[in-house]
């Protein structure tokens, strides 16, 4: 499946521009972005856009980063799995579990990364979501509540340490005990704080932000049914600039509607979009169990907590979705809808953005788009260089 050519030549429309270009990719770099001459038939053409990067990635085709048992292959298989939906780099995100099932899972990722630099290429650092979360129903969402704790500085550098310094996010609700002191320990270590599965009064969260928070992990999601109408979370979320704002743009987790408001809010620069793939991501509608519990992928593409229908479980669709789903739901251009799938998510956490230009890092994909309403067709997806899925497409 994988290959290497090089020099490496790709043609397309620009995602953010629409001009037509060459794209020659030499060794792990982007040689040159010639503009080609405008045909008639290039209407037909793909796009062509930097890679896809993906905050919050659970596993994929029946693998859990979560899982106790998780082995080095099957987490290398997991990551991999997402090249062929265009994302080249994503964090393995593994949830509130005991701290022997988060050892693992860190391990093993580990261990994947150093068996393959492509991998390790993919895995822009790991996103621990939980365990320090609110415990209550409705906040802590599909998170098992018997593992759910208060904030541990120690524990945490301990499975730091298991990661080989992996952990670049970690999601945290702000009322739990000793997340201040947590939040400050994070920052001053490198990694990036999220606000999320939460319940917190506004104080807490401003407190939180002046601890040293800058992201909303899935704003809209893992709170409250019913909440009071100033007093909430939401809106010193929704106020704060320092935030940026992630949402799952799966079209199941949120209205289009709130989205439509988060983004006037906080505008492209400061909206990051994410799948929020569940393990069960890439599988047919159908029952599913797993150590975190039963879980449900219905017709429609939902995945739900077995058992009812409004209780969220994560996504069962891959990030291409998301850039497909904030076009549908606020009709922005393919430029805004890809940064917000790409660029901000690596701003976020301090790494160096795919871009399309010369001396940028050959991390790229080509798509089609066949209607309004399909998923991408991601005709090839390039990484450091290499084909890791499908064949560059040239101009005839
Ligand atoms: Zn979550």
């Amino acid at each position: 499946m994988i290959s290497v050519a090089d020099p490496l030549v790709l043609d397309g429309r620009r995602y953010d521009t629409g001009e037509p270009v060459r794209v020659v990719c030499r060794g792990a770099s982007i040689e040159s972005v010639e503009p080609l001459p405008v045909r008639e038939s290039i209407e037909t053409w793909p796009w062509i856009a930097p890679g896809l990067f993906d905050l919050q990635i659970n596993g994929h085709g029946g693998v859990w980063f979560c899982d106790p048992q998780l082995t080095a292959e099957q987490a290398s298989r997991a990551i991999a799995a997402y090249w062929r939906f265009g994302v080249t780099r994503l964090c393995p995100t593994l949830i509130t579990s005991s701290f022997e099932a988060l050892a693992a899972g860190f391990a093993a990722i580990r261990a994947a990364c150093e068996a393959d630099p492509l991998v390790d290429a993919t895995v822009a650092g790991c996103h621990l979501e939980g365990p320090y979360l609110s415990g209550l129903d409705g906040p802590r969402g599909a998170h098992p509540k018997d593992q759910i704790r208060p904030a541990d500085w120690d524990e945490f550098s301990r499975l730091q340490a298991l990661s080989g310094q992996r952990i670049r996010l970690v999601t945290i609700a702000p009322e739990v005990e000793g997340a201040e002191a947590f939040i400050r320990q994070a920052v001053s270590a490198g990694v990036v704080v999220s606000i999320g599965h939460t319940a917190a009064n506004p104080e807490q969260i401003r407190q939180a932000v002046a601890a040293g928070a800058r992201c909303s992990t899935h704003l809209g999601n893992g709170c409250l049914a019913q909440i009071h109408r100033h007093q909430n979370h939401l809106w010193p979320q929704l106020a704060e600039p320092k935030l940026t704002c992630c949402l799952i743009l799966d079209g199941h987790h949120l209205p289009a509607d709130f989205v439509q408001v988060c983004l006037q809010v906080k505008g492209v620069s400061n909206t990051v979009l994410t799948c929020d793939a569940a393990g069960w991501a890439g599988c047919p509608p159908g029952n599913y169990s797993c150590h975190l519990g039963q879980s449900e992928i219905l017709e429609s593409g939902k995945l739900v907590v077995a058992g009812q229908r409004e209780l969220l479980a994560g996504s069962a669709d891959e990030t291409d979705v998301c850039v497909t789903k904030i076009r549908e739901f606020t009709g922005v251009g393919w430029r805004e809808a890809i940064d917000m799938t790409s660029r901000n998510p690596a701003k976020l956490l301090g790494c160096e953005p795919a871009r399309l230009r010369r001396g940028g890092r050959a991390e790229l994909f080509q798509f089609t788009h066949a209607s309004a309403t399909a998923r991408l067709g991601v005709l090839s997806t390039v990484l450091n260089g290499v084909v890791v899925h499908g064949q560059p497409w040239q101009s005839p």
